[in-house]
């Protein structure tokens, strides 16, 4: 096995909050282990600009309580051309670089997959996304931090739909995934909650909306996922207004706010473990893979696995308790 003398880290794809506490444990683990730590900037598009910057232990300080990246991230098509992989692997053999550590999404992994493979380098992904739809750890750094925002702006919502009587439809993030929606829901105890993966239809929300009502209730609130086969919360507004056109119906989409701000202490010490175990596992000759939580430890799951492989992310019992929260 050839001794690693200098990790490349980066970020890549849709940014999440917990990525620099990643960046920050990859960094001080590695000069821990006398292995150099190269940030790359802007994901792959830095690979191929050669957009690089030696790191050392006070690179990352103070950045654990930060959200966002330092390192930037990008989306960068040039690197799905083999000619754009051929130029990144150039500079970052020209520096130095023998071994990755990925911090982004599907997107992110699949090309560190390609590229590990193409050209023989050891490579981990760390799972960083707000959306928690990866296979292999049971949390995505981010995904803890989002559910606190969008339970925050739930609670101010209620505050002013509870003074005048209102019915507000809140969008969450989640194109493919209802998790923010279930557990923010369930948090922020809304009074129903529309999920791309249930197909529940508006029949079963109008049935939740008369029984709120016959009980008086002053304020509702509704969360849908941006994802939902309803077509989002302007869509179901719009179609429970031509239902129940008494009601006094305000959307509220919440958008990006909730892939930024502070991490939450979950995901700074997640962040912290996973940053750790990445570089651990590439130091005993581990690479393809990525980390993630599975109950209380940290495990590493091959990426041709996480990248072929789905799973159902929405905790069942909780399906069933907010059904019963909202009866
Ligand atoms: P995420 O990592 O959040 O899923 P993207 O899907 O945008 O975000 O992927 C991030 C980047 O990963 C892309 O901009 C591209 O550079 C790279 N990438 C994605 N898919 C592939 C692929 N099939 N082959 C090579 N690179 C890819």
């Amino acid at each position: 096995m050839k001794k690693i003398t200098n990790i490349g880290v980066f970020t890549s794809g849709g940014d999440a909050p917990g990525m620099n506490a990643a960046i920050r444990a990859v960094v001080r683990t590695a000069i821990y282990e006398n292995i150099q730590v190269t940030g790359i900037y802007r994901g792959y598009q830095g690979m191929i600009d050669a957009d690089f910057v030696n790191m050392n232990r006070r690179s990352v300080s103070s950045i654990i309580q930060h959200g966002g990246t330092i390192l930037k991230s990008a989306r960068c098509l040039e690197f799905k051309t083999k000619e754009g992989r051929q130029k990144a692997y150039d500079n970052i053999k020209a520096h130095g670089i023998d071994a990755l550590v990925a911090i982004g999404g599907d997107g992110t992994f699949t090309g560190a997959d390609l590229f590990s493979k193409e050209f023989e380098i050891p490579v981990m992904c760390i799972p960083g996304t707000i959306d928690n739809d990866l296979y292999g750890s049971d949390y995505t750094l981010g995904y803890d931090t989002a559910n606190n925002t969008v339970i925050e702006a739930i609670d101010k919502i209620r505050d002013t739909a509870s003074s005048h009587s209102r019915v507000f439809f809140v969008e969450v993030m989640g194109r493919d995934s209802g998790c923010i929606a279930l557990n923010a829901g369930v948090g922020g105890g809304a009074e129903a909650i529309l999920m791309p993966e249930v197909d529940s239809g508006v029949t079963e929300l109008f049935d939740e909306l008369a029984l709120a009502e016959s009980r008086e209730k002053s304020s509702m609130i509704v969360i849908i996922a941006e994802g939902d086969q309803n077509g989002g919360a302007y869509n179901v507004a719009k179609i429970v207004k031509e239902k129940f056109d008494h009601l006094d119906i305000k959307v509220s989409i919440l958008g990006h706010l909730q892939r930024g701000g502070s991490p939450s202490s979950f995901d700074r010490v997640l962040a912290t473990r996973m940053g750790f175990k990445a570089v651990k596992e590439l130091m005993a000759g581990n690479s393809r893979a990525t980390v993630g939580l599975r109950g209380t430890a940290i495990v590493t799951t091959p990426l041709e696995e996480a990248l072929s492989r789905k799973e159902f992310k929405l905790d069942e019992e909780l399906l069933a308790i907010a059904n019963i929260m909202n009866k």
